[in-house]
């Protein structure tokens, strides 16, 4: 199939064509039958095909209507919707209530838990985890396939280069898992960069308790501002915008912080714990 398509570079599509890395990807998911799976960007069906055999059912999304169109005729799983419509702009939480109504969930909740999968377009990666993760009550696990720079910001901790307030903000809301690296030999066409699958299972609740999220994000934003500054310096000029009353070497102290710091060395507990201290309006 994949010989009668020409692959769209506007459209981020680089097809999985290694079939046993398309197993790994599914052996990592491993779906029931009373999971309902969303798929963001089903391209040629390299993965929904497989998860159409294990899950209960299965939502592809796909913007490109010619993908639409070949994928309807070629996959006829009774259990498979395919939804023609750009992911950025869905209604996710309207799709998700309509395919959890109407249909007979096996589990005793009568609901289905909501995975999400996807080899996600590398230049929609980060929007589209930020889609998902105010979706976060809706969903149980996201398995993706991204650019590995951008699975391993996610999945990086303190100390690593690589920490940043993507990381914070991805693990206060999930369990993020690197799980394995994929080569450009594994899709057709290539893309220019390697790729990694990473699993980011939802928390129950957040990784640590902050009273005002909003004010936690824009902390952790500006603390990585200019990350060769130390954390001291950048909240120092972003005391303003963050509204910050008194000190902030008080601050800092109160939350046993060396003010010297940089904020790739703070863990996600030390931002909030500062958060708490720093008195902001
Ligand atoms: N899942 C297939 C695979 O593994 O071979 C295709 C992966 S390809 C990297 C990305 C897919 O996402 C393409 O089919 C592309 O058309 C689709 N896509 C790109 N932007 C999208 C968007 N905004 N909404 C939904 N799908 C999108």
């Amino acid at each position: 199939m994949i010989s009668l398509i020409k692959a769209k570079k506007s459209l981020g599509q680089n097809f999985l064509t290694d079939h046993r890395i398309a197993q790994r990807i599914i052996d990592a998911v491993s779906p029931l039958p009373a999971d309902l799976v969303i798929e963001i960007g089903p391209g040629t069906g390299a993965l929904t095909r497989m998860l159409c055999e294990r899950s209960g059912r299965v939502v592809a999304v796909e913007i490109d209507a010619d993908l639409v169109e070949e994928l309807r005729r070629s996959t006829q799983a009774e259990n498979l919707s395919i939804v023609s419509a750009d992911a950025l702009k869905l209604d996710w939480e309207k799709l998700i209530d309509e395919e959890c109504r109407g249909v007979r969930w096996t589990n005793r909740s009568q609901q289905p838990r909501v995975r999400v999968v996807a080899n996600l377009p590398y230049y929609i990666s980060t929007p589209i985890i930020e889609r998902l993760l105010a979706l976060r009550r809706r969903v149980f696990d996201m398995t993706l396939m991204l650019q590995k720079e951008v699975a391993d910001r996610i999945s990086s901790g303190p100390g690593s280069k690589a920490y940043g307030y993507l990381s914070v903000m991805v693990q206060y809301y999930c369990v993020a898992t690197k799980l394995f690296e994929v080569a450009p030999s594994a899709f057709t066409p290539p893309p220019r960069v390697r790729s990694a699958v990473i699993r980011l299972a939802v928390r129950e609740h957040p990784a640590v308790e902050v009273a005002d999220e909003s004010k936690f994000f824009a902390l952790v934003r500006a603390s990585f501002a200019q990350r060769r500054k130390t954390i001291s310096n950048n909240l120092k000029v972003a005391a303003e915008a963050l509204e910050i009353r008194g000190p902030v070497e008080s601050a800092l102290e109160a939350a046993c912080i060396d003010s010297k710091r940089r904020a790739e060395t703070l863990s996600v507990e030390e931002f909030a714990s500062l958060c708490a201290r720093l008195g902001q309006r």
